[in-house]
């Protein structure tokens, strides 16, 4: 029998961040999340109730119109359900290049080569910091992405440190910084950045700066 996920929605759009912004993308995101951060953008997808479930060939099929060279799955969290490594295998199989969204706290090495893991540490602000798995870093590799969600300059504080002492391959794996909307204005980060001659992305979320009133992917 095959495997099922509980998928909240699949849609095509642009690539709204990471390393890969700017790309059209097809993106599978599924329900229900282990985190409660205090300002989750996708909180309609954080209850595993708010997906239906589908089988991976059905998930397969439903990307295939889209005729995408990229496919994202995220969340909510995807590691929270068990086919999740299944179903970024498949993608890759069927010759996507495939990223996984994880907030970071639980074990990424499922997550089958050559997918790029885009994992969050989570900043103080987001209430959730003592919830990262940091052994994650140890288990990065080229194409991966760690992102820090800033909303505060005690946020941003933390994630300097974080690269300056945590002990991941910063040369490898891009670092993205990422202002929480309506908490923190882009170009303050970017004073912070450039003052610090950070050696990280500033990261804005493109879909939201191209359709400012959509509140989800599709
Ligand atoms: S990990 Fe992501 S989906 Fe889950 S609560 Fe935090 S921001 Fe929302």
């Amino acid at each position: 029998m095959d495997s099922l996920l509980r998928i909240c929605e699949i849609f095509h759009s642009i690539q709204g961040e990471s390393g890969r912004a700017g790309r059209l993308c097809a993106f599978v995101r599924l329900a229900g999340c282990n985190l409660n951060c205090a300002w989750c953008d996708t909180a309609y997808a954080v209850n595993p109730a708010a997906g239906r479930e589908i089988s991976l060939p059905m998930i397969v099929e439903s990307l295939r119109p889209f005729r995408a060279g990229l496919a994202e799955i995220t969340g909510g969290e995807p590691l929270c359900q068990a086919a999740t490594p299944e179903l970024a295998a498949r993608l890759i199989a069927e010759g996507y290049e495939v990223l996984v969204e994880t907030n970071g706290s639980l074990d990424i090495t499922a997550i089958p080569y050559p997918a790029a893991r885009i994992m969050d540490l989570k900043t103080p602000s987001s209430g959730m910091c003592g919830r990262n798995l940091l052994k994650n870093l140890a288990y990065l590799r080229r194409g991966d992405e760690v992102k820090f969600v800033v909303a505060d300059r005690e946020d941003y504080d933390w994630a300097r440190a974080m690269i300056r002492d945590a002990d991941y391959p910063v040369s490898l794996v891009a670092t993205l910084f990422s202002p929480v909307a309506g908490r923190l204005e882009p170009a303050v980060l970017a004073r912070w950045m450039l003052d610090d001659k950070l050696d990280a992305r500033l990261n804005l979320q493109l879909h939201r700066i191209l359709w400012p009133d959509r509140d989800r992917g599709a």
